[in-house]
């Protein structure tokens, strides 16, 4: 009985966050609502048996790696079909009228550029709260990209420092440009272009590094959501560690990681490197069973229960978010 505790998790959540989204917001929040009356209440059904069959096929069928890449991409195919239909044929797609663009730096530019809007900041501080680094391995809707554009070739060794400093001072590049353009009053159809192209360099990005180096260089060098998400969910209480005693360093892990974490020095020094974003595609790769995450402390079941949280997130970011 107890190893269904986490499929209890995972149906618990959609039901937790959405009856009170289908009963209390009104124009309602749930797509199916919005044609036909009562339908949210069929859609957040749906949802919930659709994460628990996902929880179950990764807790049992031990199948992270490749389901992760479907479930992921599902999300974002979700997301981008809606921001279409939303454009081409009615706002019922969209969330509000407000369209702004799916560029992910601009949840850090967005509110320093408005002074104000502050939605997205706190959505994705909150859910660094609930699954720490989560975000940029199961729940945003550019990282799949990455994901699938870096599946194609094996890891690349690449100089870490360089790509550290490299991510932080692209922060800092994106705080200085958005603050200059406050500062300068430009209109918003030019700030608009600023962000249009950082988009499609962001994606260049992917098809010219991602690519050729078989890692998500865009998301851990380039975006600048993905190095706050890592510096700010060393704060959470989870992480994956390798155990000493049985790793016999053979390095298989470290090609399953798309995220420049496993190298020989972090395989050797016990733990996953800085970018590890929990994404768990490296768990079943050992066959030694050495990698486990570590929750709360706790090595035991501690996967289990965070990817219950992650999967029961996923189906309410399925049911909420679009722009
Ligand atoms: S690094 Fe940026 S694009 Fe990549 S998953 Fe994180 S937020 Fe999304
Ligand atoms: S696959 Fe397992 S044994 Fe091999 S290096 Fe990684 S943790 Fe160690
Ligand atoms: S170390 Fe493992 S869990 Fe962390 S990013 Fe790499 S593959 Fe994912």
């Amino acid at each position: 009985m107890k190893k269904y505790i986490p499929l209890i998790i995972t149906a618990l959540i959609p039901l937790f966050l959405l009856i009170p989204v289908q009963i209390n917001v009104e124009p309602s929040m749930i797509l199916a609502e919005r044609f036909w009356e009562g339908a949210g209440w069929i859609e957040i059904f749906i949802l919930d048996i659709y994460a628990v069959i996902l929880a179950y096929v990764i807790l049992f069928k031990h199948k992270i790696k490749k389901v992760r890449t479907v479930y992921w991409s599902i999300f974002s195919l979700v997301f981008f079909t809606q921001f279409i239909l939303g454009l081409l044929v009615s706002e019922k797609f969209l969330m509000s009228g407000d369209i702004h663009l799916p560029v992910p730096a601009l949840i850090v530019a967005a509110p320093i550029y408005r002074g104000g809007g502050f939605f997205m900041p706190i959505l994705l501080l909150s859910t660094i709260l609930i699954v720490g680094p989560a975000w940029c391995s199961h729940l945003c809707y550019i990282g799949a990209w990455d994901n699938i554009i870096s599946k194609r070739r094996k890891p690349k060794q690449v100089n870490r420092r360089f790509t550290l400093i490299f991510r932080y001072a692209i922060i800092i590049f994106v705080v200085a440009l958005t603050l200059t353009l406050k500062l300068l009053k430009v209109s918003n159809l030019t700030a608009f272009f600023f962000a249009l192209t950082f988009g499609v360099v962001g994606v260049a990005v992917m098809f010219l590094f991602s690519f050729r180096l078989g890692y998500m260089f865009h998301c851990t060098t380039y975006c600048p959501v993905g190095g706050i998400v890592a510096l700010v969910s060393k704060l959470y209480p989870a992480r994956i560690k390798i155990a000493k005693s049985t790793c016999t360093l053979c390095n298989v892990c470290s090609t399953d990681c798309k995220y420049d974490a496993l190298s020989v020095t972090d395989i050797k020094s016990g733990k996953a490197g800085w970018n590890c974003t929990l994404c768990g595609d490296c768990l079943d790769s050992c066959h030694s069973s050495s990698l486990y995450l570590s929750f709360f402390g706790s090595k035991k079941n501690g996967w289990n229960y965070y990817i219950a949280i992650i999967i029961g997130l996923h189906a309410v970011f399925l049911a909420l978010a679009r722009l």
